[in-house]
């Protein structure tokens, strides 16, 4: 997969554009040569070939040299994004199987370098799906799904990644999510049936448990009560280390609860296999933002109903025990969380495989040893908020007035953008804004509550605009860090090789 003839540097024919030129950025495939230029704040690309009419797809400025070789300096536009893809072709989103993988999402569309370099020093056998983002942040940063692709494709060619890469349409809860993400050139979809999901069936009686399972979606589950009950009560199913058994109670409750959801991503799945061929693209199947944990009956429910149905995935997420709040360590019983996981892990090998995704997966450094080792690398690591932190961070140390404008403005945010989060911040406990100095700014990164507070306001901070209708923030904040590229590369390279340390010694 790792094309060869990587240039170890700029080739004579890009030489007049060297000034600018991100060393990093250049690679040579095929007969051409690519790279990436800066002029004045924006990135340009450059690219060169021996021959004659080689830019098929590019568009920008084309001279020749008087030795019949071309020169093209065109922009960073998405019409060069994909003919870049077509030119490299490992920069094309693809299925990554089981292998060993993390998501990045990057919500400003600048943080693909750092996480290159993170990868590069701590666990270069990894496969990156560096574009992920879900419908919900898509709407919150005012990208499109395209957009999200473009961004990781130039930020991987500005790192000089030669390796595949996968691409993550995030939680898709519709029918009309999956279509709009298809037609956009993503290699994953994670589906998320969470509004489906009944976690009323934790508590419900016998009684209202049997007439709920009466009225589930029977024909959409190409199913009947009868032939659900010779299928799990008969046997249990056999996993490493022990079996899960079903009696009526522990069936019905699992049907109750995930049967609707088992239909909704099956009808997800055989729509995405209508848009796209087989082998292009793979599945997630994610029940993590539920109320209450998944457990192994459940999880066997849900995996083996799928496959009947004939859904094919490569990983799932489960509700796993405990607390998954966005951007912090995991707050939650330790020993109970190891032991839901052997269980998950197993059922995953048993009934698959297929890894398990952990989302909500940054910062969850006190998980990140366990999840190794129980899931042997059997895992996709799923991160998101915490690359904006860390743009926080970079901003907090080269321009620190900047960050406590933005912090002043989350917390007035923070009580209205809570609400669709699972946080437990609170005003009270983080800094007050008026008696922070500058040198204090990049600490609000490493404060429990400003870090929550500043995670979950992202959308309003990148969308606010002021009374003339300008970007109150977003402009600044992309500005600094496009002018200290550097700084945000060591930042998150710094974060996030501690995210990958614990998964290099499994990577398969
Ligand atoms: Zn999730």
């Amino acid at each position: 997969m790792t094309p060869a003839g990587a240039a170890s540097g700029p080739p004579r024919s890009l030489l007049p554009e060297q000034d600018g030129l991100r060393p990093s950025s250049v690679v040579e495939h095929a007969g051409l040569t690519v790279g990436l230029s800066r002029a004045g704040a924006a990135w340009r690309l450059v690219a060169s070939a021996a021959g004659p009419g080689p830019f098929q797809g590019f568009e920008g400025e084309i001279t020749r040299d008087a030795d019949g070789g071309a020169r093209l300096v065109g922009p960073t536009s998405a019409r060069n994004a994909e003919a870049v893809r077509a030119a490299l072709p490992w920069l094309t989103p693809r299925p990554i199987g089981l292998h060993t993988s993390a998501g990045f999402g990057d919500r400003l569309g600048l943080a693909t370098p750092g996480h290159v370099r993170a990868l590069r020093a701590t666990a270069p056998g990894i496969a990156p799906v560096f574009a992920q983002q879900s419908m919900r942040e898509m709407t919150r940063t005012g990208r499109g799904p395209r957009d999200v692709i473009d961004a990781a494709t130039w930020g991987a060619l500005a790192g000089g990644w030669r390796g595949p890469v996968g691409a993550d349409a995030d939680h898709l809860k519709t029918i009309a999510d999956v279509e709009r993400c298809a037609a956009a050139g993503y290699s994953l979809f994670t589906i998320d049936p969470g509004e489906h999901v009944d976690g009323t069936a934790d508590v419900a009686d016998a009684p209202a448990l049997r007439d709920r399972l009466a009225h589930l979606p029977w024909s959409a589950l190409e199913d009947d009560e009868r032939a659900l009950r010779a299928r799990y009560l008969a046997r249990p199913v056999e996993i490493d280390g022990g079996r899960v058994g079903f009696d009526e109670a522990a069936l019905a409750r699992a049907a109750v609860k995930y049967g609707r959801a088992v239909a909704h991503v099956t009808a997800m799945y055989r729509r995405l296999a209508s848009l796209r061929p087989a082998g292009s693209f793979e599945l997630e199947v994610s029940v993590d933002e539920t109320d209450t944990p998944t457990s192994a009956a459940e999880h066997v429910y849900v995996a083996s109903e799928l496959r009947r149905l004939g859904v094919q995935w490569v990983s799932l997420a489960p509700r796993f025990v405990g607390r998954f709040e966005k951007g912090v360590d995991y707050i939650g019983p330790l020993d109970a969380f190891r032991a839901e996981l052997a269980v998950h892990a197993a059922i995953a090998r048993a009934l698959g495989p297929y890894k398990l995704s952990l989302h909500s997966g940054s910062d969850k450094f006190s998980l990140y040893p366990a999840f190794a080792e129980a899931t042997r690398g059997l895992a996709h690591l799923k991160t998101a908020g915490t690359s904006y932190l860390e743009a926080l961070r970079t901003v907090g140390l080269v321009a620190p007035a900047l960050l406590l404008e933005i912090y002043a403005f989350a917390r007035e945010r923070y009580p209205e953008d809570r609400a669709s989060y699972h946080v437990s911040a609170s005003l009270d406990a983080a800094p007050a804004p008026h008696q922070l100095e500058a040198a204090d700014a990049p600490g609000l990164l490493d404060q429990f509550d400003a870090r929550e507070i500043l995670h979950v306001t992202f959308g309003s901070v990148l969308t606010a605009r002021d009374a003339a209708g300008q970007l109150r923030f977003a402009g600044r904040l992309r500005a600094e860090l496009e002018r200290e590229p550097e700084a945000y590369a060591a930042c998150l390279a710094r974060h996030f090789s501690r995210h990958l340390a614990p998964f290099a010694a499994v990577v398969v």
